[in-house]
């Protein structure tokens, strides 16, 4: 009966009357007599009709193949009226009925409807998050995690996912957070918080291919906002857990790159959060390595900063700060005071350079520092990998060997194998050094730069362990 009537038109007459709704004008057109169609009425009365339909499986289905009614719904949830006496109704019922569309909308074209409705997949993230802003003013922990959900569905979506970052979802996320954390004692506000990391910060927005959003979120206050949930949250298991992944999987790998690094030094001169958790009493694994690991990066980055660069063809004394410096435009790493000196280099720098992958997706001065690292790791490393390398049979070769230095965990490993290019048997064998980083929540990419095995290995004994650019000065002659 209902789905007849569904199918013979009710849907029209949905729409009529939204369409005279909005061209009402409820002063003009009543003429002071109490008008009985009012806006709130007509929306009240098609959201209930939405909320049924979506309610029952086969009326659900055919809400979502009229775009016209897709559209209607978006808008009207967008709109966001306020009904007087229920404070937030079409907001929450909407969503009821947009989650079914998200949900069972099987191809992109309902997508298309919904977001073109509003004008773009902005319009629709930002509604989202507003919500989820109201929600966090009134710290109502339990609606807070149905909307995260919500949120979570809306940014399986590409197109919206890249909203998320317009809209500043970070931000909201971030005082939902701290908002939480002033309520730690309450067993909806664990599961809240576990929701803000797992969905928000872990899956969406500290994810994608490049470390932009991290370094957003860090500029934001990322560290305070963790460290001190952690503090708060102390007791709870989950919560402990979930907020350690953070430091883990996403920003203790990501100190490695001097972008990163760099936000991290400017947020600890502002909240002191490092310095604050050395004075603490208490001891969290993952703040203990974390701070272990900023520590040793940031002398380094300062080392590596105050050394001076040299033009990289030898017979040339030029010697200055990096920026002056054009690069190798094969393999971005090595640095010449002029054209002149890098053609008169190019026969010797030809067998050691190495062209980078085509999408790399970090900057240059990070992959620089990433290998300076790496390059570095392997100097500090050189007698045992020097054992290791006699040990092992297969690498008794003469191929080229590759050492790899994994910065994706905060273990810093480093793998020893066969260097992944063509060897040259007419040359010494050579060492190729890889840094294996984490660019974002999940690209991974290999930066490499090459050196000669028995010259990395001369140069690298103890009396000559310094920074890079020294090293390579005395690894080339
Ligand atoms: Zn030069
Ligand atoms: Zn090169």
């Amino acid at each position: 009966m209902m789905l007849r009537s569904w199918d013979e038109g009710v849907w029209k007459w949905m729409l009529f009357l939204y369409n005279s709704g909005t061209d009402l004008n409820d002063t003009i057109a009543n003429e002071g007599r109490p008008l009985l169609l009012t806006r709130p009425v007509i929306t009240v009365g098609i959201v209930d009709a939405l909320v049924g339909c979506a309610d029952s499986v086969p009326l659900g289905n055919r809400l979502i193949l009229v775009p016209d009614v897709v559209s209607l719904i978006v808008r009207l949830w967008v709109e966001d009226l306020e009904i007087p006496g229920r404070p937030n109704m079409v907001h929450n019922e909407l969503t009821f009925v947009m989650y079914h569309i998200v949900n069972d909308s099987q191809n992109d074209s309902t997508f298309s409807t919904l977001v073109g409705a509003v004008n773009g997949a902005e319009t629709v993230m930002r509604s989202a998050t507003n919500r989820f802003r109201r929600l966090v003013s009134s710290t109502n922990s339990k609606e807070m995690e149905s909307q995260l959900a919500f949120i979570d569905l809306l940014a399986e979506n590409p197109m919206l996912r890249d909203a998320m970052h317009e809209v500043d979802a970070l931000s909201v996320t971030l005082t939902a957070i701290d908002a939480l954390t002033k309520q730690s004692n309450q067993i909806d506000a664990c599961r809240a918080l576990e929701s803000c990391i797992d969905i928000m910060l872990l899956k969406h927005l500290l994810s994608g291919p490049n470390v932009k959003p991290l370094i957003h979120s860090i500029n934001k206050g990322l560290l305070r906002t963790l460290y001190d949930a952690r503090v708060a949250f102390g007791s709870n298991e989950e919560c402990c857990e979930v907020l350690a992944e953070v430091i883990i999987l996403v920003i203790g790998p990501s100190l490695i790159f001097r972008s990163v690094l760099h936000a991290v030094e400017r947020a600890e001169l502002k909240t002191g959060v490092f310095a604050a958790y050395r004075s603490a009493e208490h001891e969290f694994h993952e703040w203990e390595t974390l701070t272990e690991v900023y520590q040793d990066m940031i002398q380094f980055k300062h080392e590596v900063d105050e050394e001076l660069v040299h033009c990289g063809f030898l017979n040339c004394p030029t010697s200055d700060v990096r920026v002056k410096f054009h690069r190798c435009g094969r393999c971005q790493y090595k640095k010449y005071c002029s054209k002149e000196c890098q053609q008169q280099d190019w026969p010797k720098h030809k067998r050691q350079c190495h062209k980078e992958s085509a999408n790399e997706i970090t900057p240059v001065s990070d992959r620089e520092f990433a290998r300076d690292r790496a390059e570095f790791e392997v100097r500090m490393n050189i007698r045992s990998l020097f054992e290791r390398v006699q040990k092992n049979p297969a690498l008794q070769t003469t191929q080229d060997l590759m050492f790899q230095v994994d910065f994706t965990t905060l273990d810093r490993n480093i793998s020893i194998g066969v260097a992944p290019f063509a060897p040259s048997p007419h040359e010494e064998r050579r060492a190729a050094i890889y840094a294996k980083v984490q660019s974002g929540r999940e690209a991974i990419q290999s930066l490499g730069l090459v050196t000669g095995w028995k010259e990395l290995q001369r140069s690298s004994q103890p009396e000559n362990i310094l920074f890079p650019d020294k090293f390579r000065k005395l690894i080339i002659e």
